[in-house]
């Protein structure tokens, strides 16, 4: 008889009707033949992603001072951050630690996502199921955010291993503020996150979503999974994408459900914009994923509140 270790498996029924309801660990003493629900279900251990240290990889052979600029780290502070680390310039494919994590320093989002900052912001780190940009001093955000997202991402890619790779574009700066052309993007609650594609993609660049580039069952996965974390506001996605991910809706979420996410199928304009998928701006080719605040973040859309106030008493004064 072989003997397996307890294998903890988790899945959510919620976000995948479809998926084998699994409530409690599984405990496999010994292996079956694998023949329908019951049987073995393979287990491999997943990529482990280490929030508590980040490294990112140089794309080239450059200055560290370039590095610096690329990475949005001061190159006094990665050396400071990884003393080994030496030499004016480092070669193309150097590991170089960019963030190491300190619990005394809370990581917080601060003010609204288009007047915000971020308090000890996190990288995102690299990982197999997406592809970062090389230039990134915007690929910041709340510690939470990086790992609820990594989390979703992660779970995700276990369900559809052979998918490709989601793009991941604008995060926040390091310290928040003012991510041009964004109006938001501010307060590290906001990240650009290509659809998953049917082909890999050429470059580091953003696809329109047609039926012929779109891979529409693993994009609606991939958003069933991060709401499923209960973490994300808002996703900001073009009408003529969510129609595509509705066959893959339809059949397994509840009608009412169903018109609380997709603004495609809210029968108001104040349901419309109550909906978790919304149409704004152009977003066919990348979903805008907004994070909720968590109790660790300090006045969460309040200088919104704040400065439509003001600009209140600046036209009424204008008025008079
Ligand atoms: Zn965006």
């Amino acid at each position: 008889m072989l003997a397996l270790a307890t294998t903890w498996l988790f899945a959510s029924s919620a976000a995948f009707p479809d998926a084998p309801r699994i409530d409690a660990p599984l405990v496999f003493d010994e292996l079956r033949p694998a023949s329908g629900y019951g049987a073995i279900i393979p287990f491999e251990p997943r990529g482990q992603v280490n929030l508590d240290r980040v490294w990112w990889t140089a794309p080239r052979a450059e200055t560290v001072k370039q590095l610096g600029e690329r990475f949005g780290v001061p190159a006094e502070e990665m050396r400071a951050l990884d003393p080994s680390f030496i030499g004016p310039r480092v070669r193309a494919g150097q590991r170089v630690l960019v963030y190491r994590h300190d619990a005394r320093t809370p990581s917080r989002s601060v003010g609204a996502p288009n007047r915000g900052r971020i308090e000890h912001a996190a990288p995102f780190p690299e990982g197999s199921g997406w592809r970062l940009r090389a230039y990134r001093p915007r690929a910041w955000a709340t510690r939470h955010v990086v790992g609820e997202l990594v989390s979703a991402i992660g779970e995700w890619r276990e369900r559809f291993p052979t998918a490709q790779p989601v793009l991941i574009g604008e995060l926040s700066r390091r310290d928040g503020g003012r991510v041009r052309p964004h109006r938001s993007h501010r307060s590290g609650r906001d990240v650009d996150i290509g659809y998953v594609l049917l082909a890999p993609p050429a470059a580091h660049k953003f696809t329109v979503a047609t039926p012929h580039t779109l891979d529409a069952a693993a994009t609606w996965a991939l958003v069933q999974q991060l709401l499923a974390s209960g973490s994300v506001e808002s996703i900001f996605m073009a009408a003529r994408v969510q129609v595509q991910l509705l066959p893959h809706a339809l059949p397994h979420v509840d009608p009412a459900r169903l018109r609380s996410v997709f603004s495609v199928l809210a029968t108001d304009p104040r349901a419309r914009k109550r909906a978790i998928l919304r149409p704004w701006g152009g977003h066919d080719d990348h979903m805008h994923v907004r994070f909720a605040c968590t109790d660790a973040d300090i006045r969460c859309g309040a200088a919104d509140r704040r400065r439509s106030k003001k600009k209140r008493k600046k036209g009424r004064a204008k008025r008079r």
